[in-house]
């Protein structure tokens, strides 16, 4: 089932995009929760990180993660630090079921998280 991502990702609703390629779409978060939240997505359709194939999506992780990395340098926030988190299902608080990559940083982050 599609998503709002989905959507953002097809232009039909406005975000704050900060970088896209052909596979990776990386905008703001609507409700921050640090002064840098960006959510990096891959365009292709995958509900959460429990449906990632080790095979078919291995180079689309790396693809995540690389763009968080050239995010973070961009914004600042490298050098002092950030946090990547995926929530997956109930439990781990996840909302919208299209796979996404936050980017959290600009402050210090708290362990445990909540
Ligand atoms: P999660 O709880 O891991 O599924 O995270 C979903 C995130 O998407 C939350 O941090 C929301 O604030 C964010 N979000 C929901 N709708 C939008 C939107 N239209 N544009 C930007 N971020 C959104």
């Amino acid at each position: 089932m599609s998503t709002i991502f989905k959507k953002i990702i097809d232009k039909e609703i406005p975000a704050q995009i900060i970088y896209e390629t052909d596979k990776v779409l990386a905008f703001k978060d609507i409700n921050p929760q640090a002064p840098v939240h960006v959510l990096i997505i891959p365009k292709k359709e995958i509900p959460s990180v429990r449906e990632v194939d080790t095979s078919e999506d291995a180079g689309l992780m790396n693809e995540l993660i690389a763009a968080a990395n050239k995010i973070a340098k961009e914004l600042g926030i490298f050098d002092s630090g950030f946090r990547l988190v995926f929530n997956a299902g109930k439990d781990g608080g996840q909302d919208v079921y299209h796979l996404h990559l936050h980017l959290l940083g600009g402050r210090k982050m708290t362990w445990p998280p909540g």
